[in-house]
């Protein structure tokens, strides 16, 4: 398997310290409800034991065959130790490799109080705009830089990297321009891994891709679109505007994948004529990460902003008609739209992006243009020098990338340069790529130097070399004018803009976030804090494998623990999100049935309660779906599983089928259902992102399924960030094992030939993986087990409490529920005219964030309590549920019309204790219900900085980049 040179030694386990070790097990830190508490709970469900409980909810046929084999636990200071050696077996040096990532300095200030701060990175999805409102503005300046920078009017927040942003634009352009047919042609210099992303895209949806030298024009033909590389790869800078030109005359749309660093000194692709502009924002401030996560962005000309893939955050009014935020368009689309949704993607990369643009409200338009000029002057005095050494360079105009030609000597000065703690790009026995960033200095290019063999005094040709930006792409159009941009420049204005932004926000760090299917459990600083160190953080993708030994050891042994919890035999962490793992799947059920002659096998059987991932993934990988009902009680109807199965006995290539149901109830049909699947030749596809119900527990590798993704992000505490980054696993047994992502760069040379990648980068998004290494480290097999069983007495806790308030729509085996449940309110809302909408802004009066709003059921909630939040959190919840209960209830009872009741004027926000008040409540039941008592009563109150939003009026008025301040003048 893999070969780990120098393996980092594990430290003795817990078990093998002596007795007088007295630290708590980090288990204990990581459940919330303690011994006492736990006693409480199973006594209100009538059980004597967490086993008793478990026995009696988890069906026995699921059962697994025995206990997790985990490494023993350890404790967080020793599992700091552990990763700190992990980290420090990686050798990041100055990576010169480029290929669109690239050295950058995240500004200290940006790092601590945005990336290593609970209050940005433990925030959910905005999906409750009213309590989102600094996530929302930090995006909103995210789409304006890069609509900014590249010259279009809509930009989304965000793409998972640059690689899938291209395999995403090239979708768009068949969606959007129906009159052209032909293949998608790829400009033969755009960065290697976007194409093979675009490629194995492509190929699944039976897309023709053609690569071609851009150089010489667009080959001829039909065409659907094109994508240039701007600069290319290999450092040329193609003026597009022929290429662009040329596609538009034969009806093709043009897509421009841009550097953004590059676009603060060259011409916007926009004002060329650009229909897409693709890239990533990386270079603008987010570590390095050994490949991500990073934010992807894209950007649309005017009548394509329909068609974006991914959030877009746009303006609207609220209830007090104040401008205020919120996701625009196609929100959920997946949810709503399912196999006809635009992409797949569902988590993105919100706190990278919030990262990248607060990068340039801190450095503004002048700080970027300055970091812009200075990494394209390094590059130019080291071409001058080069050259003046008689090396000659591939090409006279470039940003930030120099292409040497060294007959012969590519390998020999590659070694050099590692002598010196510089990486190069090999780009084969004679060409080298050197790429300069905002962190080359002088000494980096006197080194470089040296590894030619060059003796010259770099001042003395800085003084000599002209700038080899081409003239007629100089930037000439202006960008990032808005105040924002220009007002937070001082390091204490910086950090009280990030303060004040993030106070409008409610995230865990203020309390529970009770999101079913979104698994919002702790996010530990031990698991947090390595993602920070240098080792981890500032590690190029394509950095030799021998400079990565830690982070090998990590994936390796990471991938072998998942392996082993899920009951599959092998892993690939690549894929960077869950729609991706799913994707990744998809792709390997697809690769095994090819290969077994049976390449028409492509029907996707869904049941009508999945996630809205699931259709929309399957139709990416070239599947046609079907969907299979649901019974009375929430479980897949069987016998309708049946008919579809025979009906599909020659196409049928899978189902997926998440376990336990997005109903959140272990149903006792699973294994059934595996075997009528498998008797009709399918593959089953387990959707593992409810793994949290599973753990320890049973093992879907075991009870049926062939391929499974994970969420890291859900049950193995990556936090959400505010809507990314993530990372979906894929889990497969030894028969898919051939058709799991691969990539052309893999440090494991046996990996890089294969399906191709789902991600730009080897292993997605290595950063995070440190987070959901320490879980495991941490908790260890009975921790882990434990947990689980918390979580699921924490939820059929709920279900008891609740239930006679707001009736429990399904329970699973022995009448419990799995580890969420939903509230139906569907009577109430008939009888009373209030709905869930006005149930959850209701919430954030009384201090809390709304459960998963009608997912899977429209018009119920759905709860998720994890195993983190203790009883006196839970009961403060269900306490504050039943209080709106009783709200409800003096509606019913006509005290209230539903239009004039606390429910509808809620959120209400601290205007409602002055001025006019003409409601028929009372202003201190709006702000001040009964239940909202925090540890602290009325001083811990959150206040929603705006009232409820209006959506419609947002998707009518489109607004997606930032309003003049005067629209926020009282
Ligand atoms: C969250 C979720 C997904 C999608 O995961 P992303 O990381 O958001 O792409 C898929 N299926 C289910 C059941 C989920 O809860």
């Amino acid at each position: 398997m893999t070969d780990l040179s120098a393996p980092v030694p594990h430290q003795p386990a817990r078990e093998h310290l002596s007795h007088l070790d007295t630290a708590l097990p980090f288990a204990q830190r990581h459940i919330g409800p303690q011994a006492a508490d736990v006693e409480t709970m199973l006594d209100r469900l009538g059980f004597d034991s967490l086993e008793a409980l478990m026995t009696a909810a988890v069906p026995g046929g699921i059962r697994a065959a025995g206990d997790l084999e985990l490494p023993a636990p350890l404790t967080e200071e020793a599992t700091a130790r552990e990763l700190r050696a992990l980290a420090e077996a990686n050798r990041p040096g100055e990576p010169m490799i480029g290929l669109g990532y690239h050295a950058t300095v995240t500004p200290p200030v940006i790092r601590r109080n945005v990336l290593e701060d609970p209050s940005w990175y433990t925030a959910y999805t905005p999906y409750q705009p009213e309590i989102s409102q600094g996530r929302l503005e930090a995006l909103l300046n995210f789409q304006t830089v890069v609509g900014d920078l590249t010259g279009l009017p809509t930009a989304n927040a965000s793409l998972l990297d640059e690689g899938t942003a291209a395999a995403e634009a090239m979708t768009l352009v068949r969606r959007g321009n129906r009159k052209a047919a032909g293949p998608f042609v790829v400009d033969a210099d755009a960065l290697p891994q976007t194409i093979d992303v675009v490629r194995t895209r492509a190929e699944a949806m039976g897309i023709d891709v053609v690569v071609a030298d851009l150089a010489d024009g667009l080959p001829d033909g039909e065409l659907c679109g094109v994508l240039v590389q701007y600069p290319g790869a290999s450092g040329r800078i193609l003026d597009p505007r022929g290429v662009i030109e040329a596609a538009h005359e034969r009806n093709a749309l043009a897509v421009v994948a841009a550097d953004l660093l590059a676009l603060t000194l060259l011409e916007a692709p926009g004002a060329l004529g650009a229909d897409v502009v693709v890239g990533s924002t990386q270079r603008f401030g987010v570590p390095l990460f050994y490949g991500g996560p990073h934010a992807g962005y894209m950007a649309v000309a005017v009548g394509l902003e329909r068609h974006l893939p991914g959030r877009l955050v746009g303006v609207s009014v609220d209830a007090e008609g104040r401008p205020a935020y919120r996701l625009a368009l196609q929100t959920r689309e997946q949810h709503i739209r399912r196999d006809k949704a635009t992409s797949n993607i569902c988590t993105a990369q919100v706190l990278l992006a919030v990262v990248a643009s607060m990068y340039a409200v801190y450095h503004g338009p002048q700080g970027l243009r300055a970091i812009a000029s200075r990494t394209h002057r390094y590059a130019a005095v080291l071409a001058q020098a080069l050259m003046k050494a008689g090396i000659e360079v591939e090409h006279q105009q470039f940003f930030d990338t120099v292409s040497a030609v060294v007959p012969g000597r590519a390998t020999e000065i590659v070694a050099a340069a590692h002598e010196r703690g510089i990486q190069l790009r090999r780009v084969d026995a004679d060409r080298l790529g050197i790429s300069t960033s905002e962190c080359t200095t002088r000494s980096t290019l006197v080194r470089l130097l040296e590894a030619f063999g060059v003796d010259l005094d770099v001042d003395a040709v800085d003084g000599a070399a002209d700038d080899a930006l081409p003239a007629g792409l100089r930037r000439e159009t202006a960008y990032l004018t808005h105040e924002v941009f220009s007002s937070h420049q001082s390091e204490t204005a910086m950090l009280r803009y990030l303060r004040r932004l993030s106070a409008r926000d409610y995230a865990l760090d203020r309390g529970m976030i009770p999101l079913g299917s979104c698994t919002m459990k702790l996010n530990a600083t031990t698991e947090m804090e390595p993602v920070s160190l240098p080792g981890f953080a500032d590690l190029h993708p394509f950095a030799p494998a021998d400079d990565a030994v830690g982070y090998r050891q990590l994936v390796a042994e990471l991938e072998e623990w998942l392996a082993e919890v899920t009951g599959y035999d092998r892993v690939s962490i690549q894929p960077n999100a869950g729609s991706q793992g799913e994707l990744a799947g998809l792709m390997a059920i697809r690769g095994y049935h090819r290969a077994n002659g049976q390449g028409e096998r492509n029907v996707c059987l869904i049941p009508s309660s999945a996630h809205g991932t699931n259709a929309a993934s399957a139709v990416m990988a070239g599947m046609k779906v079907v969907v299979v009902k649901a019974a009375e009680d929430g479980a897949v109807d069987l016998d309708d599983l049946r008919r579809q199965c025979d009906l599909h006995v020659d196409d049928l290539a899978a189902i997926m089928v998440t376990y336990p149901s997005t109903h959140g109830a272990y149903e006792d049909t699973i294994t059934e259902l595996c075997e009528i699947v498998h008797g009709h030749g399918g593959q089953v596809y387990v959707d593992g992102a409810n793994l949290n119900a599973l753990l320890g527990y049973a093992r879907p590798g075991e009870f049926g399924g062939d391929v499974s993704h994970l969420n890291l992000h859900k049950t193995f505490c990556i936090p959400h960030g505010g809507g990314g980054p993530g990372v979906g696993p894929v889990a497969v047994r030894e028969h898919l094992a051939p058709y799991l992502p691969s990539h052309a760069m893999h440090p494991e040379a046996e990996k890089r030939d294969g399906i191709g990648p789902i991600s730009a980068a080897p292993y997605g998004s290595a950063g995070i993986l440190p987070i959901s290494w320490a879980y495991i480290r941490l908790m260890g097999a009975e921790g882990l087990t434990r947990a689980t069983a918390v979580a699921v007495l924490s939820a059929n806790y709920i279900a008891s409490r609740l239930d006679e308030h707001f009736p429990v729509l399904y329970r699973g085996h022995g009448g419990l529920v799995a580890h969420e449940c939903i509230l139906d309110l569907r009577g109430l809302t008939k009888e009373t005219g209030v709905s869930v909408d006005d149930v959850a802004k209701r919430l954030v009066d009384y201090g809390f964030h709304a459960p998963t709003m009608s997912f899977p059921v429209a018009g119920t909630l759905m709860v998720e309590p994890t195993e983190s939040e203790d009883l006196a959190e839970i009961d403060r919840f269900c306490d504050a549920m039943i209080a709106i209960r009783a709200e409800i209830e003096r509606v019913r009872a006509g005290e209230w019309t539903p239009e004039d009741s606390p429910l509808r004027g809620a959120p209400h926000t601290s205007r409602a204790l002055v001025g006019e008040w003409d409601r028929s409540y009372s202003r201190e039941l709006a702000v001040f219900p009964t239940g909202i008592a925090g540890p602290n009563g009325v001083a811990d109150k959150y206040w929603p900085p705006v009232a409820r939003i209006d959506q419609a009026y947002g998707d009518r008025n489109l607004v997606c980049a930032c309003p003049p301040l005067e629209a926020f003048a009282e």
